[in-house]
């Protein structure tokens, strides 16, 4: 088993953003299990399964059946179709939520999750990482940030659509994700918060390496993570 940084938060919060530039330093496998969910919801829009009125179990085969690639840049292949840019669609953001919220589903993906970090080192971020994938994680994070500042940022990836119609899906993907029963987003009662509001990337970045540190040093996670000299 590698090592888990995990890091959840609410949409917008500069996870991919932070995730990445952790796992470089660290020299660790960067891991968007966000884009699992989105390349279930997209599998399902093209086989006309219906949401949200979509038979649970029908989904869970999907779930089961997929075979998701996430490859270096952020590329993501659904059985060997790279679907990068199309599970980045408002559409795919908004049907990912609903399907994550199928207990099924999430059990596939938790499934693949643990797999990829069994032999790996992994910066792992999403909703449930530290409260329910990898509830022993070296170090979790519960990145956030103020809702003005999540849609600026989110209305900034889609500069075709408006920022008022970008606050209102963030705000209900966030309220479907809280709320849902099966692992809603949670901070885990071990995780560190961080309001990430106002910080630039790089900062929010070596706080998180500064909580690493010093994990290590309090000799609360085994073995040593190593960072690269950039
Ligand atoms: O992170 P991202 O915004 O790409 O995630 C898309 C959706 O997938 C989220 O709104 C959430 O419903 C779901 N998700 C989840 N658990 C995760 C990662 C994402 O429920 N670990």
């Amino acid at each position: 088993m590698g090592h888990v940084i995990a890091i959840d938060g609410p949409a917008g919060a500069g996870k991919s953003t932070i995730a990445r530039l952790v796992a470089d330093k660290l020299g660790y496998t960067y891991i968007d299990t966000g884009a699992m969910y989105r390349a279930i919801a997209l599998w399902a829009v093209r086989t006309g399964i219906e949401l949200p009125a979509a038979d649970a179990e029908k989904l869970e085969q999907l779930a089961i059946a997929a075979n998701i690639e996430l490859l270096p840049g952020r590329r993501v292949q659904l059985n060997s179709e790279d679907v990068t840019d199309a599970i980045r669609t408002p559409e795919i953001s908004a049907l990912a939520s609903q399907v994550a919220a199928i207990g099924g589903v999430r059990a596939a993906l938790v499934i693949k999750q643990r797999q990829i970090a069994e032999h790996a080192n992994v910066v792992m971020e999403g909703r449930d990482i530290g409260s329910v994938v990898f509830p022993d994680a070296r170090v979790k994070i519960f990145l956030d940030a103020d809702p003005a500042e999540r849609i600026r940022r989110r209305a900034g990836e889609l500069p075709g659509e408006s920022v008022q119609l970008v606050a209102s899906q963030i705000s209900e993907r966030d309220a479907r994700d809280r709320t849902r029963a099966e692992s809603p987003l949670v901070q885990a009662p071990d995780a560190t918060y961080l309001d990430s509001t106002g910080m630039t990337p790089e900062q929010v970045g070596e706080a998180i390496l500064g909580i690493v540190r010093a994990r290590i040093s309090n000799g609360k996670a085994a073995g040593a993570a190593t960072e690269r000299e950039t």
